[in-house]
């Protein structure tokens, strides 16, 4: 079954004013600056108080019912049952170490998880009911939901300081996000259970409510699909009965998580006090024979493709053999430079990784279960949208094999 892919929308167009943050293609969600130059990263205004609103709608589906609990149906102590679970997942990402989404470091960051009874009080398909207001639905339709689709998650990005939707208030920065809502499946083709009910006999058949919620929150937070099969964010949901890592702990909260999960929504929100995960890998992914590229078309004129585009690059820790962080090579940026185009070169750059490890990173294409269609909001478009010098994205080149080298000098 696959999960869901997120759909963005800019926001309406605003002078902007800055340069951009530097950015190489992370598994993180793009947006492209209404004023050109780089794509930058998606995510939430921090420094803002309370800026991620969250609140979810207790209208349930119930004919037929897609959410199981063990509280009995349509009564308080299953909305708590819910609400416990949607808690567990934020605090999976909340819980992390060296973010500033730090539930522990950075109290009140994240705002209350309010209710809302009426159905239907996420963004619609139109998206004309764009409030600004983050939202949890499991009553409400989508023509999202084709085969296969279990949630769906919209994010709504500013592309110019300034923008807002509904009750946001407007972006201090390109890039910023300003609403965020989930819809589950509602029609009775999938059922979901919380962690009480996924063991009992009937949530046999059920996905876990849980794994998914994390999952979708990670795309609320500006993560893209992680090509990583054990992250959250890998983009196939785990089979009907199961979940992934382990339920969240009071010792461990984010213990649903990968390391690979981990590392994203550091690089995305790094706590300027974190000693630990400040280690950075950057380089290129060549063709061992250049000539191989010398046929594909040119980006842009006056540009070449002069290294593989989005080859997944992995970190993996020497010691252990874990896979701490995955990202992709492909292109890079000059940042302080607002009408800069990308160079399309093959660069990757895998940060806040830590510190005091060695790792081993090797280059792999995207041929597996996990394809490059699954990977659009970090590699659909990374050309500027407005930019004088028309821009076609390069396709992702899958058509290399990866070769491990010999060990020792
Ligand atoms: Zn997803």
């Amino acid at each position: 079954m696959t999960r869901p892919t997120k759909l963005a929308a800019a926001a309406a167009i605003f002078l902007a004013t800055f340069a951009t943050q530097p950015a190489s293609g992370y598994l993180a969600d793009l947006t492209l600056p209404a004023a050109g130059g780089c794509p930058v990263l998606e995510r939430w205004d921090i420094s803002a108080a309370q800026p991620l609103n969250r609140r979810w709608s207790t209208s349930l589906p119930l004919a037929p019912v897609t959410i199981l609990t063990v509280a009995a149906q349509n009564s308080a102590a299953q909305l708590t049952e819910i609400e416990n679970t949607i808690a567990a997942a934020f605090a999976a990402w909340s819980g992390v170490s060296g973010t500033t989404f730090n539930a522990t470091n950075y109290p009140g960051v994240i705002g209350p998880l309010t209710r809302v009874s009426a159905a239907n009080v996420c963004s619609n398909d139109s998206e004309s009911n764009i409030d600004g207001l983050n939202t949890i639905c499991f009553n409400q339709s989508s023509a999202a939901f084709t085969t296969g689709v279990l949630a769906v998650t919209r994010v709504i990005t500013a592309n110019a300081p300034g923008a807002s939707v509904g009750s946001a208030p407007p972006a201090a920065f390109a890039g910023q996000i300003l609403d965020a809502d989930t819809l589950f499946r509602n029609d009775g083709q999938a059922t979901f259970a919380t962690p009480g009910a996924l063991s009992t006999t009937q949530g046999q058949g059920a996905y876990d409510l849980e794994s998914l919620l994390t999952h979708e929150l990670g795309h609320w937070f500006g993560l893209d699909h992680s090509a990583v099969w054990r992250a959250v964010m890998f983009p196939y949901a785990p089979p009907p009965g199961q979940f992934l890592g382990t339920r969240p702990s009071a010792n461990a909260p984010d213990g649903q998580l990968s390391d690979d999960d981990r590392t994203g929504i550091r690089m995305l929100y790094p706590d300027p006090n974190d000693a630990v995960n400040v280690g950075a890998i950057r380089g290129q992914v060549l063709p061992a024979n250049p000539f191989a590229l010398a046929t594909l078309p040119q980006p842009y004129p006056g540009a070449s493709v002069t290294g593989i585009f989005g080859a997944h690059v992995v970190a993996v820790d020497a010691a252990t053999g874990s896979v701490i962080a995955g990202t992709f090579g492909g292109w890079s940026c000059n940042s302080s430079n607002p009408s800069a185009m990308p160079q399309f070169d093959g660069s990757f750059d895998v940060e806040r990784l830590p510190v005091g490890h060695n790792y081993w990173i090797y280059a792999e294409p995207l041929v597996g279960l996990a394809q490059p269609g699954d990977f659009t909001g970090a590699l659909g478009n990374v050309c500027p949208s407005n930019s004088a010098t028309p821009c076609t994205t390069p396709a992702v080149d899958t058509n290399f094999n990866p070769r491990a080298l010999p060990d020792g000098p």
